[in-house]
């Protein structure tokens, strides 16, 4: 069975093209000529850009343990609907963290019965015992995450400056890329006493609770640490040029280092805590408008290897229990990732299509090592494509929404810019507003040369 998406502006990362796209079953038969190659089946693509499927590097699941939080089929409902056609899951906030093999085992049988695009996983990174991370390495995870300030749950421990080195040497004598959440301990304690002493429970005292230096000195660490220890290190949502400054410097000292911002870090800023709130609370927190456009720059310097949503929901009460100290952190937005870079890059800060496609495809495809099946529009990778209509413009409404629990910062914003289908391996799940997939048709990407 070929499938035929024809007329529409073929995006890779070096160009902008109109071309047509031939899927043979799952994956990509060529990209020819307008008009060009047979296939039983076309889809008219006039108009639309046509964008590999986004790789989101970083998206809690929640599932299995608290599926009431949002759960596999939840969460692929908003990815299908954003046009992102592999989720790589966090090791955090299921029950059981994906500390180990059997845990491993659990969530993957959970994702492959629920989830409706294709999924990656991560493992944890708690201490330095090898046993458990070389379980981990034999069924394909793609790195592994440690946090170097408290998780947020109890059961997922955290590395203090001592731990750092040694399980990053573990890490990397198992062959795993480490993602690390860089914030330093003492200093986010420190500014959070100072802030709760003085009175402060309104949600515009997070932002400084959690000041950049805490994180410029996290990576910092991590730098030194990773070189020591041999690793590989990514540092997960950074909310700032500061910390992508850092990280530069890291690699010139000779650390393997990569570095991720998220979509929220680029729309929204710290005057909208006060306005949107609890859901809009986040680890690091947005920055000031300033901040905003300084963290632009470095994404179209090419300074930032890639944007992942780190999509993080919870139930409604745990928004609303409170004052900002006691509400849960984590913004919902695997669905807007594309949809937020579209209107605040491309169209009002002139970010060209081609580093959209490196920034939400190539380059996390890369980072997780699944760029020989997923990431990019080429003759024989899988067939995973998102058609945009970069024009139209479209509020999030509730309706519009797909999140278990119905809570995101991203309600009423508007966009320009629309996914109008997604692809997943030469199926729609996708399409005009609907999800129209089921659960069970996803596959588990393992990191390439795993097993
Ligand atoms: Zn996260």
């Amino acid at each position: 069975m070929r499938l035929a998406v024809r007329g529409g502006l073929v995006v890779t990362e070096r160009e902008t093209r109109r071309a047509d796209v031939i899927v043979a079953g799952e994956r990509i038969e060529a990209v020819l000529d307008p008009g060009a190659g047979a296939a039983e089946e076309e889809i008219a693509a006039h108009g639309l850009l046509v964008l590999p499927g986004v790789v989101d590097a970083h998206v809690h699941v929640n599932e299995p343990g608290r599926a009431e939080w949002e759960g596999w089929r939840a969460a692929t409902r908003g990815a299908a609907a954003g046009g992102v056609t592999t989720v790589a899951d966090m090791p955090l906030n299921s029950l059981p963290p994906t500390l180990d093999g059997a845990a491993f085992d659990a969530k993957r049988a959970f994702a492959e019965r629920e989830a409706i695009v294709d999924f990656a996983l991560w493992g944890g990174l708690v201490g330095d015992d090898p046993a458990p991370l070389r379980e981990l390495r034999g069924r394909g995870v793609v790195g592994v995450k440690a946090f170097m300030c408290p998780s947020g749950v109890d059961e997922f421990a955290h590395l203090d400056p001592d731990a750092l080195e040694p399980a990053l040497h573990a890490a990397a004598a198992a062959g795993l890329l480490v993602a690390v959440h860089a914030e330093d301990e003492d200093a986010v304690a420190h500014a959070t006493r100072e802030l709760r002493a003085a009175g402060r429970r309104d949600p515009a005292a997070w932002e400084p609770s959690r000041p950049i230096p805490a994180e410029v000195r996290a990576i910092e660490c991590l730098g030194r640490a990773a070189r020591i220890g041999g690793a590989t290190v990514h540092v997960v949502h950074a909310s700032n040029a500061g910390a992508v400054d850092a990280a530069a410097r890291c690699r010139i000292a000779g650390a393997r280092m990569t570095i991720e911002t998220c979509p929220h870090y680029l729309t929204f800023d710290a005057s909208d805590l006060g306005r949107i709130g609890p859901p809009l609370k986040c680890a690091p927190p947005v920055r000031t408008s300033a901040e905003r456009e300084r963290l632009w720059r470095s994404v179209r310097e090419g300074a930032v290897d890639l944007v992942a949503s780190d999509h993080s929901p919870c139930p409604r009460e745990l928004k609303e229990r409170g004052d900002i100290w006691d509400v849960w952190g984590g913004v919902a937005g695997v669905q807007f990732t594309l949809a937020a870079l579209l209107t605040e890059g491309v169209h009002r800060r002139g970010l060209g299509e081609s580093a959209l496609a490196r920034l939400l495809a190539g380059a996390p495809a890369r980072l997780l090592g699944i760029a020989d099946r997923k990431g990019a529009i080429r003759a024989g990778l899988d067939a995973d494509l998102a058609l945009v209509d970069p024009e139209r413009e479209w509020t999030v409404t509730a309706r519009e929404l797909e999140a278990r629990n119905g809570v995101s910062a991203y309600l009423g914003r508007r966009f320009r810019g629309k996914v109008v289908r997604t692809i997943v391996r030469g199926r729609t799940v996708y399409r005009d507003g609907e999800v129209v997939a089921d659960g069970g048709a996803a596959r588990f990407i393992a990191r390439e040369g795993s097993s």
